[in-house]
């Protein structure tokens, strides 16, 4: 029995990152940039308004206030994304908008609410500081500046940052196309007419979804038979993709043939059984170059052993660092009752509370319970060595999506 940990590093040790591709920036969401992007331009372009109002030269307004105005010759007026044609003089101003370009000569803005129109004229009701209100060209990138480097993760700000210097394209690591073989002669696909004896291949959809979920490209081969021939066709149709994840027949029962296809055709099979619980038994090996992966068939087992290792192997080809889900400490609801030997995953419900986190576990934790995983939005990790853990005890929660931090009210 070997333990998570040696497991992981080695499916981790057989993955790197994809080679990159050019992509739109929308298309870059979520994804990690495989290039410095160094500003072509200054942002703003130009110095420019922070208000509505009138660009004036701050030394007309000394001493300006309520009952001594400075009056002042308004000689133009310039909207956003115009551009001014007169030069402010002694004694004038420019009816000024947000955004619109500074004239020359003025050195400050004042807004509209500290001035008085009148006529061709406005009276400022206050004195105004040089660059007041300006935004000045550059202040927010300057020509040459690195703003994004290689590695990061692209948001909407990238994607923002990105358009506002005019760059449509950049490289971004490829999505890893995954592809997935379920295995079972009892399994049929989900509009098949169903049978008394049949079940419905439910792996090949939650880990679809998964892959989906890390964002790269799930690929459903389809299911094989517990038949070395049609195992071995549905492997080898596989091979187009980067990375192979198959469930099932990874046991020790009579049909349970991946581990001796693996073996034979990879040449490089590794069998483990994992010290956790679900998703003890593990095969992992390559098809020519393509890595490939057994999860055991049982629903719950395939979703545990996938987040623990296949997501981290994903993300790492994404090009991404930080490959782990986060884990958080919570107050325990109820009795846990377990042996030392194995570490356990168990599926739970997290929430956030005023002090910290509490978490319930959800219900029968059998390998083929589906509905405990419905209701869970997170994993109680019980160490190896650990044994009985009281009500109100402390464990460690791996969180399998954001809901425990989510709320129904903003908080502020
Ligand atoms: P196996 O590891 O092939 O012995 O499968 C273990 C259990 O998981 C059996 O009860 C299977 O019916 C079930 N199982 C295997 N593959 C799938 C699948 N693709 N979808 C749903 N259940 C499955
Ligand atoms: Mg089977």
């Amino acid at each position: 029995m070997i333990r998570v940990e040696e497991a992981l590093k080695h499916i981790l040790d057989a993955v790197s990152p994809l080679g990159l591709e050019k992509v739109n920036i929308l298309d870059a969401l979520g994804r990690v940039i495989g290039e410095d992007v160094h500003a072509g331009r200054a942002i703003p372009p130009k110095d420019n308004s922070a208000m509505d109002g009138y660009a004036l030269r701050a030394g007309d307004t000394r001493g300006a206030s309520e009952e001594t105005p400075a009056i002042l010759e308004v000689v133009e007026e310039i909207p956003a994304g115009f551009i001014p044609e007169k030069r402010i003089g002694p004694g004038q101003a420019a009816r000024i908008m947000t955004g619109a370009p500074v004239p020359e000569g003025a050195d400050a803005v004042v807004r509209m609410e500290e001035s008085r129109k009148e006529a061709s004229r406005v009276a400022i009701l206050v004195e105004a500081a040089v660059g007041q209100d300006i935004r000045r060209a550059g202040e927010d990138v300057q020509p040459g500046e690195k703003v994004i480097c290689r590695g990061d993760v692209i948001r909407p700000a990238e994607i923002g940052m990105l358009s506002a210097l005019g760059r449509s394209f950049i490289s971004v690591h490829q999505r890893p196309l995954v592809a997935i073989v379920a295995t079972g002669d009892e399994l049929t696909d989900i509009d098949e007419p169903l049978s008394p004896w049949k079940i419905v291949s439910s792996n090949s959809y939650s880990l679809a979804a998964l892959v989906l979920d890390c964002g790269a490209v799930p690929i459903q081969i389809g299911i094989a038979k517990d038949r070395r021939a049609d195992l071995l066709a549905k492997f080898r149709a596989a091979m187009r993709a980067d990375l192979i994840v198959s469930s099932g027949g990874v046991s020790v029962g009579d049909y349970d043939l991946v581990k001796e296809v693996m073996r034979e055709e990879g040449n490089r099979m590794q069998f483990w059984r994992v010290a956790m619980k679900p998703g003890r038994p593990l095969a992992f090996g390559a098809m020519g170059e393509v890595p490939i992966v057994g999860l055991p068939g049982n629903p719950v087992s395939s979703m545990v052993s996938f987040q623990q290792f296949i997501r981290p192997a994903i993300l790492k080809m994404m090009g991404h660092t930080n490959l782990f889900r986060r884990t958080v400490r919570a107050r325990l609801g109820e009795e846990i009752d377990k042996k030392p030997g194995i570490r356990h995953f168990i599926r739970a419900r997290i929430v956030r509370e005023e002090e910290g986190y509490a978490v319930v576990t959800t219900g029968d934790q059998g390998s083929g319970i589906l509905k405990s995983m419905v209701r869970a939005n997170g994993l109680i990790i019980l160490p190896e060595e650990a044994t009985k853990v009281p009500a109100g005890g402390m464990v460690t929660v791996q969180l399998l999506d954001d809901s425990a931090d989510r709320t129904a009210e903003p908080g502020y």
